[in-house]
């Protein structure tokens, strides 16, 4: 703990505030604002899908909010609890999670116990 942080504010705080994504002031950034996902409804959608040749099963959890650090955890969370690997796109209009294998019966209590509803 740091007792003696001394904080130095311009006359508007918030020009001053940088975007955690491209690291731009926020009047420069031209980052897509990302979703809320404490205040964004949604039923993740989860269906299985093979990948590349070797036609890997990966269990794919759709309709996720399209927020970095949101996904990002809980992509973490789902790789450790079911042991295995995964990653968290953010291509399209919503986030989707791809977790290596056919989970579905594990990620849907984990997805329970963080909040979200699913489907599938
Ligand atoms: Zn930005």
């Amino acid at each position: 703990m740091t007792k003696n942080t001394r904080l130095v504010y311009s006359t508007d705080p918030t020009l001053n505030q940088k975007c955690p994504k491209c690291k731009e002031v926020v009047s420069e950034c031209t980052c897509e604002p990302e979703v809320d996902p404490k205040s964004y409804q949604f039923v993740a959608v989860l269906r299985m899908e093979k990948q590349g040749r070797g036609g890997k099963t990966v269990t794919v959890i759709d309709r996720l909010p399209k927020n970095e650090i949101f996904l990002k955890e809980l992509t973490t969370l789902l790789k450790k609890k079911c042991g295995t690997g995964g990653t968290y796109l953010m291509d399209g209009k919503e986030g989707v999670i791809e977790i290596q294998g056919d989970k579905r019966d594990l990620i849907r209590p984990l997805l329970l116990k963080e909040g979200i509803k699913s489907k599938g």
